[in-house]
């Protein structure tokens, strides 16, 4: 687990998009966090590095499907859904073994979690300050632990890792 603080959505999105760089086909990311957090923003910026240049904001739309980039992404919000069935009508295992790496924003929302994926939470550092936020990257599973170690690791040349 680390964290890194941003100054401003541009860090954000930096960040986002040396993450975008090394996720892999079936790569599942789990974000947390509360509405204007950034976990669009951030998503937004994984699908900039795949050469995704205008990606929806998925809340009315539930899932968003990118199939011509490598790997393929889907973009989930869970804003609106919360019952077990609807989230398995969503049949993410399927995009997963199929090699979609997937996003899912509001993840509160699912309860039974698989056992491998990376967890990225956003908060911001204070109700004063509107541009900060602390970025909080976990990983379950030895395929996502070593995607999050490369991500690490390149993160660690332009900012303070804690
Ligand atoms: P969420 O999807 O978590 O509800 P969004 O990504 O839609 O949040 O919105 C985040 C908002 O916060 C954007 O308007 C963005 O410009 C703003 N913001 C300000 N500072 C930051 C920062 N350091 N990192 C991310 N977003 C920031
Ligand atoms: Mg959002």
């Amino acid at each position: 687990m680390f964290s890194v603080t941003t100054y401003a959505p541009e860090q954000t999105t930096d960040i986002a998009r040396c993450f975008g760089r090394h996720i892999e086909n079936s790569t599942l990311v789990l974000f947390y966090g509360d509405l204007g957090a950034g976990k669009t923003l951030f998503t937004q910026g994984i699908g900039y590095s795949l050469g995704i240049k205008r990606m929806k904001s998925p809340s009315f739309i539930i899932a968003s499907e990118y199939e011509d980039t490598i790997p393929p992404l889907l973009h989930i919000d869970l804003y609106r859904i919360s019952t077990a069935r609807e989230i398995d009508s969503l049949e993410i295992d399927n995009y997963l073994q199929d090699g979609f790496a997937v996003c899912i924003e509001w993840s509160e929302n699912w309860k039974e979690l698989p056992s491998e994926y990376i967890k990225i939470e956003i908060k911001k550092i204070s109700e004063k300050d509107e541009s900060s936020r602390l970025i909080t990257f976990s990983a379950f599973g030895e395929k996502h632990e070593q995607i999050l170690s490369r991500v690490k690791e390149e993160l660690a040349n332009d900012y303070t890792i804690n």
